[in-house]
């Protein structure tokens, strides 16, 4: 039992949830360590969501107007740590919600499906083919899904399939506490913040948007300009912290 005066009370109960979900086989082992390194940048930008952050969220609420086919893409650290924020994001965008995962198995598809189900969400279903060119499990998508979707949010996302989505022309919006990880710099959008943190600001974004914001910040869009003021940010925060 963690006291709730703890002065880390929220980061250990996330770290205690995520250890459960990899108990359960929802979360991946490698899904700990990514989390750990997650938890170092939070820590960097002072665990709060910055002005470039909430930036960054009303632009992809943008994309996500702009859009034709936007799919939600959910992997075991997504789900474990945002299935609410997920089904609330699916409910607000009527996008669609699939699983795509690097560790594939049918339990663990079925695992995170429940969970998102039972967070309200309605999951897509099917035959997954092997649609996106990569030698991982995380080429299989459905064709309804992220085979047809012109963008893709994918949060805590890796750098191949990024890669990948983008070379076969697709928007790729993320959410990545790590301004420099390969998936940061080659998304068409990332949004440098926590993922429960950064959901609903890019579902309410898209609540409360305009076309005409939309259309004005999807044209101004320049995703290497926010990742610089994301690490200025950083440095900042750095340079206040012994004050
Ligand atoms: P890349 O291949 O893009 O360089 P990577 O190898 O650094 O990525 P992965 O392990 O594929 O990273 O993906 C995890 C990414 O998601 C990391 O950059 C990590 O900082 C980020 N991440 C993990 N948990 C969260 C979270 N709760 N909120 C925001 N970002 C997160």
């Amino acid at each position: 039992m963690i006291p709730p005066d703890h002065p880390r009370y929220r980061s250990l109960v996330i770290r205690e949830r995520l250890a459960r979900c990899a108990r359960e086989g929802v979360v991946a082992l490698e899904g700990l360590a990514a989390h750990g390194r997650a938890e170092a940048f939070d820590y960097l930008i002072g665990e709060k969501s910055t002005a470039t952050a909430r930036e960054a969220a009303r632009v992809a609420a943008a994309l996500v107007h702009k859009a034709r086919h936007p799919v939600l893409s959910v992997n075991g650290n997504t789900a474990a740590l945002a299935a609410d924020e997920c089904a609330r994001f699916q409910e607000v965008t009527g996008c669609g919600v699939e699983v795509n995962l690097f560790h594939r198995s049918e339990e663990r598809i079925a695992r995170i499906t429940r969970l998102l189900e039972e967070a309200g969400a309605t999951v897509l279903k099917g035959a997954p083919e092997r649609l996106i060119p990569l030698q991982h499990d995380r080429a299989l998508c459905l064709p309804n899904g992220i085979g047809s979707a012109d963008l893709v949010l994918g949060p805590l996302e890796d750098g191949d399939r990024c890669e990948a989505l983008r070379a076969m022309g697709r928007t790729v919006v993320t959410i990545d506490l790590n301004p420099l990880s390969r998936t940061a710099r080659t998304a068409t959008l990332t949004v440098v913040d926590e993922l429960t943190r950064a959901m609903p600001l890019i579902t309410e974004a898209y609540r409360e948007m305009s076309p005409g914001e939309a259309d004005a910040l999807v044209q101004n869009l320049d995703n290497h300009y926010l990742l610089q003021a994301a690490i200025a940010e950083i440095v900042r925060e750095l340079s206040r912290a012994l004050d």
